[in-house]
Formats: structure tokens, C-alpha cells, sequence
């Protein structure tokens, strides 16, 4: 350990970022053994195409996908949407932890999501409307897609879609409410288009799936060769 290092550990010792247990010392995924352990890894079985787990048996086609009516070709997430994983992406979000995002990109870069994704042409984060951009001040997905995916940083387009409509918050929609809610939502702004490329999008979490649906589907639309999605989380 450098003299630097040493001094910080003593002066500032790292904390766990969701329960705040003394950590030894400075190391990624700043989370103690017993919250690494709470981690659900979203792993086989799973839906080939769209990711949802399933209880039993082998990997294979959800009945959905099954009748071609997914508009994205893979959708994969790192891990379940709970405990300590909230309070994570939580505190990154609204508490404006950013350190946190360090850890977020390790845990994803570790995960099998991450490596069942095919390399891509382009990365698209998941935008924000303009004017919830302005309150939190930076898109979280963007800032995601830089820490999981820094060996492909040169193909983040931070504003290739964008949210033209400021949608009412989805949290208490149904499916078919938020569907409707978001149609007419994004719009695509790509130099060069999208067409034959394959493309990326990254969110940092998956609830029912909209959201990604309707960003596929402009996507797709636009001629897109491949439609891959990476979320941290999933939402079960
Ligand atoms: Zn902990
Ligand atoms: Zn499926």
C-alpha cells in the first residue's frame, strides 16, 4: 500500500455505500461482504431474447418473445432491483453519490449480463427530458454507461436520444398507462443515423420493460441492424 493510500484509509476509512459497515480498507465495489452477498445476479435460466428469469429448466424463448413482440434482439440485466442494490442506485440518483457510480461499473463489468452483450456499434443512455436533467444535473444512465463500459467510451452518444416530451412520472402506471404515457416520448439524434449499426441502450433500471420497448421500437424503426439493452437492475 502506497504511503498516500495509507493515509487516506486512516484519515477518510471507506465505508460501506449501503449500510455504512468500516470497510478494512479502499477497494472496489465499496460494499462489505455481508451486502455482496445480499446481490441477486440475474443468471440462467433466463428468456434468450428479452432477459426475464425463469424458476427452473433451461434458457429459452418467453411466450412473448416467442411471437416476435419484442422490438429489441437481447435485453440483459446485471442484477434483481432490491436490497442493498436500491440504496445504491438511490444514492447515486438522488443523494448525488457519484463515488458510488465506481462501484455500480465493477459490480456490472463482473456480471454475466455484461458479457453476454455483443460489442456495439454505438451506446445510446436512456434520456432524460430537459427539464429533469436541469434539476438532477447529470442523466444517470450516461454516467452509467461510462463506468460499465469504459473500454468502449468512444462509442457513448451522450444525446442520441432524446426525451421530447416530459412524461408524468411512470412510477404508478399500469403496463398500458405507460405505454400510452411515453408514445411520442423520444426522438432519435444520431450524426450520421443508425441505420445498419448495431446499438447498445443502457438504462439503469428495468420495471416493466416500456421504456426500453419504446426506444427499441424508434430503433428499430430507423433501421437499426441489432437492438441490445444492458440495465443494472431489474425490477421482479
Ligand atoms: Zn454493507
Ligand atoms: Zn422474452
Amino acid at each position: 500500500m502506497s504511503l498516500l493510500a495509507g493515509v487516506q484509509d486512516v484519515l477518510f476509512p471507506a465505508r460501506c455505500l449501503a449500510c455504512e459497515t468500516l470497510l478494512g480498507r479502499y477497494r472496489l465495489p465499496l460494499l462489505c461482504s455481508d451486502c455482496v452477498s445480499r446481490l441477486v445476479p440475474l443468471v440462467s435460466p433466463l428468456c434468450l431474447c428479452c432477459g426475464m428469469p425463469f424458476a427452473a429448466g433451461e434458457d429459452h424463448l418467453c411466450g412473448n418473445c416467442l411471437a416476435g413482440k419484442s422490438p429489441f434482439d437481447l435485453v440483459r440485466s446485471a442484477f434483481s432491483y432490491q436490497e442493498p442494490l436500491v440504496t445504491l442506485i438511490h444514492q447515486v440518483k438522488f443523494g448525488r453519490r457519484l463515488t458510488g457510480l465506481a462501484t455500480l461499473g465493477v459490480l456490472a463489468r463482473n456480471s454475466s449480463a455484461c458479457s453476454s452483450l455483443s460489442r456495439p456499434d454505438l451506446i445510446l443512455p436512456v434520456p432524460l427530458h430537459g427539464r429533469r436533467l436541469r434539476q438532477r444535473g447529470f442523466n444517470q444512465s450516461l454516467l452509467l454507461a461510462r463506468s460499465c463500459f469504459p473500454g468502449w467510451k468512444d462509442r457513448i452518444v451522450a444525446a442520441g436520444l432524446c426525451r421530447i416530451r416530459n412524461t408524468i412520472p411512470q412510477t404508478n402506471l399500469s403496463g398500458k398507462e405507460r405505454r400510452k404515457n411515453l408514445k411520442g416520448a423520444f426522438c432519435l439524434n444520431v450524426p450520421g443515423g443508425v441505420d445498419g449499426r448495431s446499438i447498445l441502450l443502457v438504462d439503469d433500471v428495468l420495471t416493466t420493460g416500456s421504456t426500453v420497448v419504446e426506444c427499441s421500437r424508434i430503433l428499430q424503426k430507423a433501421c437499426a441492424a441489432r437492438v441490445e439493452v444492458f440495465t443494472l437492475a431489474r425490477a421482479l
